[in-house]
């Protein structure tokens, strides 16, 4: 089995994990840390529930500004 000695260099602690999530909302991560976070998603009951709060968060931001933009372009 092959298959987990593969990942094994992919595997990372939630603390990473979260650290990993929070970097993605800045900038491009490389192919090799996104398939470090969909590995840690699959084996991990914490850090997949934390990644939704960040997507709601992203989502209910990008609302907010879209929002003063359509409202108030002069005011920024
Ligand atoms: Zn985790």
């Amino acid at each position: 089995m092959n298959f987990l000695m593969n990942l094994m260099p992919l595997m990372r602690n939630c603390k990473e994990v979260t650290a990993l999530v929070i970097a993605r909302e800045d900038r491009h991560l490389p192919m090799r840390e996104r398939a470090t976070l969909r590995v840690h998603m699959l084996i991990c009951q914490a850090c997949p529930r934390f990644e939704r709060q960040i997507l709601t968060l992203r989502n209910a931001t990008r609302q907010w500004r879209n929002h003063i933009e359509n409202d108030e372009p002069e005011q920024r």
